[in-house]
């Protein structure tokens, strides 16, 4: 079937050609050629081999000057998690308790039909931090549940009767910060961390029919696709997500876009045991037996948020007297690191603060697996000697861009103090120590968006509220090709797949976007997705503008 698909030649096009992670400016290729699901050719469109196909009376498409890139790979995505919160009522736009409270009662008063109240975007900056279930009592008519994730989607805050409907035998063991209680021993309505995942999670997830979760996760393709992503890394996988996305698979034949997974191993219960499951899925399901369905790896949680106050920073935070320990201990992180690679999984570890990336590249510099491509998640604030030692220990930064949005970031700067400050979100340095920089959006913790996404990256500006002037550690921007690069190419290399696509070279999967774009920082908001394309054939097209 390959062999017949059309041969096809795109000219006038302006092809990035990015063949270096840290070149600060790439050229563009005028021509590309694709034969069935590969690309044949980029160059010049007066190459004698270009002239010669084109008089034999091939499809010739004209780009009109389009930027063609690689398809854009999320390289930290939870698919599953973002189709089903595209149903949940957003929150993000809410600033004070007042308006969270009356937006949260218009949606259950336009939702009478809905078994409980599912809510997303919420930032604790906006309630001061403070979250008890009866400050959520007495707005919805009809009495329900009401669920509220934290916009970094670490905690959930819930009202009185979702206490009463949630199994909250074990809840108290978890801990205060996990899980706050009264002086009856009570939850008083925030679940955090395992708090979050065990109790709240595990009791919404059993709620949802087969149906529902697979048409979320239509959903969430669909949108991906739209969006110009031809792959994707879903970045904490468990039994109940990765079931939903084989019996989609089983259902379609394919995914309509790829996806290599790191399964998540918790700080709780049997951890070496968890690791064996892992390594057990990668067995099973191996990037080299089917690359675009595949376990790749395990991912730890290191530490929080800072909007939480749970990130593990080198200082306490302001109204705190302790620091935030990371939430694997030292030996226990070097056990499940060395177990992981040596059966050669990538190790995928989310570290905010830095205390926790210290630990986290203290514990893969111990596995002496430098080119097993391991990798930190986040890295929102490091000390510049570990920056530097991720290019040397061979560790994939990878990083979201949109988590350092000035409008998210407005109590950042006071929980972290300006020294630390001046260390966020250090993507130069990352990228100067040669570390592989790849981006991702961590959805539905964040918008999914890659062009917004790259113009945090470029701009260090808000892409949500671009009139705010203030701009984060703008000294750590990158420039167009560096960021286009992260999110491609990059982002290919950070699971292995760079010999087969994330790149526009001949004998690679033809995964590519076409782009109306000016191709300045400042003008990428204006961009937008023109085309879609996946192993050679076209599964996106905007409307046409009239
Ligand atoms: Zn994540």
């Amino acid at each position: 079937m390959i062999a017949t698909a059309p041969t096809r030649v795109f000219i006038n096009g302006r092809i990035f050609e990015a063949s270096d992670a840290q070149k600060a400016n790439t050229g563009f290729a005028e021509c590309m050629i694709l034969e069935g699901d590969k690309i044949s050719y980029v160059g010049s469109r007066s190459d004698k081999s270009v002239q010669d196909l084109i008089e034999t009376g091939v499809e010739v498409v004209d780009l009109e000057s389009r930027v063609v890139i690689p398809g854009f790979i999320d390289a930290h995505t939870h698919l599953l998690f973002f189709g089903l919160s595209q149903r949940k009522l957003d929150l993000t736009n809410c600033t004070s308790l007042e308006s969270l409270q009356s937006a949260i009662s218009d949606y259950a008063r336009e939702h009478p039909e809905l078994p409980r109240v599912l809510c997303r975007g919420w930032l604790q900056s906006s309630t001061g931090r403070l979250a008890l279930a009866t400050m959520l009592d007495n707005i919805d008519p009809h009495g329900r549940a009401i669920y509220v994730e934290s916009l970094d989607l670490h905690s959930t805050w819930v009202n009185t009767a979702a206490l009463e409907e949630l199994p909250l035998d074990d809840a108290k063991e978890l801990g205060e910060h996990q899980v706050p209680c009264d002086e009856n021993g009570k939850p008083t309505g925030l679940f955090a961390e395992a708090g979050q995942t065990d109790i709240v999670w595990n009791f919404l997830n059993a709620q949802y029919t087969d149906e529902e979760q697979q048409a979320a996760l239509q959903v969430a393709f669909d949108i991906y696709i739209a969006s110009g992503y031809t792959g994707a890394i879903d970045m904490a996988m468990d039994d109940h997500a990765w079931d939903i996305l084989k019996q989609y698979r089983k259902n379609h034949g394919t995914l309509p876009i790829h996806v290599a997974a790191h399964w998540l191993v918790r700080p709780t219960g049997d951890i070496a045991a968890q690791v064996d499951e892992a390594i057990a899925r990668n067995k099973e399901w191996h990037p080299s037996s089917t690359p675009d369905f595949c376990v790749v790896g395990i991912k730890l949680i290191c530490d929080g948020t800072v909007d939480g106050c749970t990130a593990a920073l080198s200082q306490p935070y302001p109204s705190h007297n302790n620091l935030i320990d990371p939430l694997f201990t030292k030996e226990e992180m070097e056990m499940v690191t060395t177990k992981a690679a040596q059966a050669n999984l990538q190790v995928a570890i989310h570290a905010i603060g830095n205390a926790a990336v210290k630990q986290a590249i203290d514990s893969i510099a111990s596995t002496n697996s430098p080119t097993s491509r391991h990798r930190i998640e986040h890295l929102e604030v490091t000390n510049e000697e570990d920056a530097k030692r991720l290019g040397a220990l061979g560790i994939t930064a990878s990083v979201q861009p949109v988590h350092s949005d000035p409008a998210i970031l407005v109590d950042y700067q006071k929980l972290v103090g300006p020294h630390l400050w001046d260390r966020a979100f250090a993507y130069k340095e990352f990228l100067d120590g040669h570390a592989c920089v790849a981006f991702g959006t961590d959805a539905p913790t964040a918008r999914h968006l890659p062009l917004p996404n790259l113009y945090n990256a470029t701009t260090r500006r808000s892409a949500t509220q671009p009139h705010m002037t203030e701009r984060t550690t703008p000294h750590q921007a990158l420039t167009m090709s560096q960021a286009f690069y992260a999110a491609t190419a990059g982002a290919a290399y950070s699971r292995f797949a760079e010999t087969w696509t994330g790149s526009l070279k001949a004998g690679l999967q033809a995964d590519f976007v076409v782009l109306d774009s000016k191709w300045t920082p400042e003008t990428l908001l204006d961009d937008s997705v023109a085309e879609t394309w996946s192993k050679g054939r076209r599964v996106y097209q905007a409307a046409q503008q009239a």
